[in-house]
């Protein structure tokens, strides 16, 4: 699943790309893409022929294309991708919707194999669409609060892995990057939120905008077909990887085996050394 280094280099790409061009048209080919547009897919594409694309905006996994003061935004779910090309490529079978511009230039394709993915147009949602006004500002943005953050985080009666996949504290975070910061910030990811120092949560916090940081830089993390960048290309962050994905690998810090523990039907990768289990006054649950 895209998290926000993915979809950060999506919405670089489609800047360059999109941005500056006016829509021609619009075809929807599968409605499930578009079912939080509740007008339907025709109104879907009426609304957007003829408009002019403005910035490409984020919010953790979320982006949006300013249009005037509305926006086309988009969430690609467990398999969206955005990909721009040659119009006259076939259409393929995972393409739910597709864009073509005044210029006869390259389209957009909204490719999504598990349509789990969604478009909807957002009126007056130029600067934040409303659909995603519950969602918390990501660590990225001028917006976000780090003080208010860590007050937030230290209230939370739960595990620390579990509270940071909380959208509505933090945006942008997803399993990948939970487990990669929280090794580089050498906590365990069962420590109880609440348990935690107010200087625990300022180094976890700085992980997590270094790892953001450096995924960026590698255009994301590919661990299948399923992410790739609007041309197409995969991200190559996978190889950086510190203990997501690794288990039974040496710790690239302290040479101690990655261990892999189930968490909430996924799962949680830490370094057994570096990363303490919490003791029991550790935990989340005890006062
Ligand atoms: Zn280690």
């Amino acid at each position: 699943m895209p998290e926000l280094p993915e979809v950060e280099t999506i919405r670089h790409g489609l800047e360059h790309h999109v941005t500056g061009r006016t829509i021609a048209s619009v075809t929807v080919l599968h409605p499930r893409s578009v079912r939080r547009h509740l007008a339907g897919p025709e109104d879907f594409a009426a609304v957007l022929a003829g408009r002019r694309v403005g910035a490409a905006r984020r919010r953790g996994k979320y982006l949006w294309l300013q249009m005037g003061s509305d926006a086309l935004l988009a969430h690609l779910g467990m398999s969206g991708q955005l990909i721009v090309g040659d119009p006259g490529l076939p259409v393929g079978p995972h393409v739910r919707a597709r864009f073509t511009f005044t210029d006869a230039g390259p389209d957009l394709r909204f490719v999504d194999q598990r349509t789990f993915g969604h478009l909807c147009f957002d009126v007056g949602g130029a600067e934040l669409p409303s659909a995603i006004a519950h969602i918390a500002p990501d660590p990225l943005e001028p917006a976000f609060d780090a003080e208010r953050f860590a007050a937030r985080l230290r209230a939370r009666r739960t595990g620390i892995k579990r509270a940071i996949l909380d959208q509505s504290l933090i945006s942008g975070v997803g399993n990948i990057y939970a487990d990669e910061s929280l090794w580089r910030a050498k906590l365990h990811w069962d420590r109880g939120a609440g348990k935690l120092r107010r200087h625990d949560v300022m180094r976890l916090l700085a992980a997590i905008r270094a790892v953001f940081a450096d995924a960026i830089g590698a255009g994301g993390t590919s661990f299948d077909s399923l992410y790739v960048q609007v041309n197409g290309e995969s991200g190559y962050f996978s190889r950086s990887l510190s203990v997501y994905g690794r288990q039974g690998e040496p710790c690239p810090r302290c040479g101690a085996l990655v261990i892999r523990e189930k968490f909430m039907n996924r799962s949680a990768y830490s370094c057994p050394r570096c990363q303490r289990r919490p003791r029991l006054r550790e935990r989340r649950d005890l006062p």
